[in-house]
């Protein structure tokens, strides 16, 4: 069994959304290879900064990404597998590429409760709190909102919403 802790400098970018792990950016590699009957156990975990901008809001994010992986590099035995050890050496990289553009966030956001921006004016909500109207509600809430007006008969409803929303 053997460890290795790499810090390895990215050449093509990974992911083609509002956040993508950049060429020039550093991946933290922890991985043990583990040699077993078949081939060579690749236990990973990748550390990386995705960079780009809030969905909502525009303004430039960097957010942390972390996955991890396992996968079995078999010797070549005359069965097809998909991983194969080469030359003595298991090649990582293109499972470190999928695992981290697939945790890439497709929605990514500079805060969760990001209010994104002002139709009218064009500027960041999350700086002009003042602008944060009901009229500006997230359109997303609406159906709620409805939801919510319909039950209200004057019972005590309004705590359930309350709590629907923190669940989103
Ligand atoms: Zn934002």
């Amino acid at each position: 069994m053997r460890e290795q802790r790499l810090a390895v400098a990215v050449v093509d970018p990974m992911g083609e959304g509002l956040v993508a792990v950049r060429a020039g950016s550093e991946l933290d590699v922890d991985v043990r290879l583990e040699s077993v009957h078949e081939g060579i156990l690749a236990t990973a975990e990748v550390d990386a900064i995705a960079e780009g901008e809030c969905g909502r809001c525009l303004i430039d994010i960097a957010l942390p990404v972390e996955v991890e992986f396992q996968e079995l590099f078999a010797y070549h035995s005359g069965e097809a597998f998909e991983y194969e050890v080469q030359d003595d050496h298991v090649d990582l990289e293109s499972l470190i590429r999928d695992a981290v553009v697939l945790a890439l966030p497709f929605q990514p956001v500079c805060r969760p409760d990001c209010p994104g921006l002002d139709p009218e004016t064009g500027l960041r909500l999350a700086d002009h709190p003042e602008l944060v109207t009901p009229e500006h509600v997230d359109p997303r809430w609406s159906t709620l909102a409805g939801f919510a007006a319909s039950r209200d008969n004057g019972s005590d409803d309004a705590s359930d919403t309350d709590q629907q929303r923190e669940e989103r």
